[in-house]
């Protein structure tokens, strides 16, 4: 792999200034100053420094964000068939195009979406860190978009904040705003440290507002922004880092 693409992927910098690393003589690959450009190095061998401190080339971790569309399974593929995320990575060559060095069989979705829900879903090979967010205990802070029929009352925020019994225990939500109201409509948003099967359908429901759509905004501080649906990304690495 080309050396600039290196310390890009292990977030030194962007491509087009690890360039300017590498031709400032910042740069070494296996103990010796590399100025010229487009130098291939192979990334699990190679012993690379910048400014004398040694970078860990993050090649063989590869963490990415989907916003998965409405109707795909969060699955790798499906016995009976229907559409899954599987489906997608293998449609848009994502593990040809992210998997160099990687072992390329590890890839998987943490945590769920039910198929009618859109939004954020992450994937990765990193076992240790995915096991870690989707055990109950650690507890990251997803937001999701909810939009419902009819006009909110005034007080569901402070009802929703204090807990609403389910069948299966209580849920609480941390935050709880109205995003959007047209007559006999509503959008809102709300966040919620919880990862119990369609927790926020039945939340919602519980309350006399079914959900017409759901979109998972965030999870964490990784948010799903303007991202297509259907489109992945690489995590960057301060979204990696808040994660752990
Ligand atoms: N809550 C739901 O109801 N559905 C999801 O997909 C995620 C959270």
């Amino acid at each position: 792999m080309r050396l600039q693409k290196v310390l890009a992927q292990a977030g030194v910098a962007s491509r087009r200034a690890s360039e300017e690393l590498i031709a400032q003589g910042r740069v070494s690959v296996d103990g010796k100053i590399v100025r010229e450009q487009g130098r291939r190095i192979d990334p699990d061998t190679a012993v690379v420094h910048v400014d004398g401190s040694r970078i860990v080339l993050s090649d063989d971790m590869v963490y990415l964000a989907l916003n998965k569309p409405r109707g795909l399974l969060s699955s790798m593929s499906d016995d009976l068939g229907r559409p899954s995320v599987g489906d997608l990575i293998v449609e848009r060559g994502i593990v040809e195009e992210h998997f160099t060095g990687a072992p390329r069989s590890r890839l998987f979705h943490v945590g769920r979406l039910d198929a009618e829900t859109e939004g954020l879903l992450l994937l990765m090979n990193d076992g240790d860190l995915g096991h870690r967010l989707m055990h109950p205990s650690y507890e990251v802070q997803k937001t999701y978009v909810a939009e419902v029929m009819g006009q909110l009352p005034r007080d569901l925020g402070k009802r929703l904040r204090a807990g609403v019994d389910l069948e299966d225990g209580p849920v609480v939500v941390d935050s709880f705003k109205l995003v959007d109201s047209t007559p006999g409509r509503s959008m809102v948003e709300l966040k919620i440290h919880e990862g119990r099967k369609h927790v926020v359908r039945r939340l919602l429901d519980e309350v006399g507002f079914p959900v017409q759509r759901l979109v998972r905004t965030a999870v964490g501080d990784v948010q799903l922004g303007d991202q297509r649906p259907g489109k992945f990304r690489p995590l960057n690495r301060e979204e990696i880092g808040s994660l752990y």
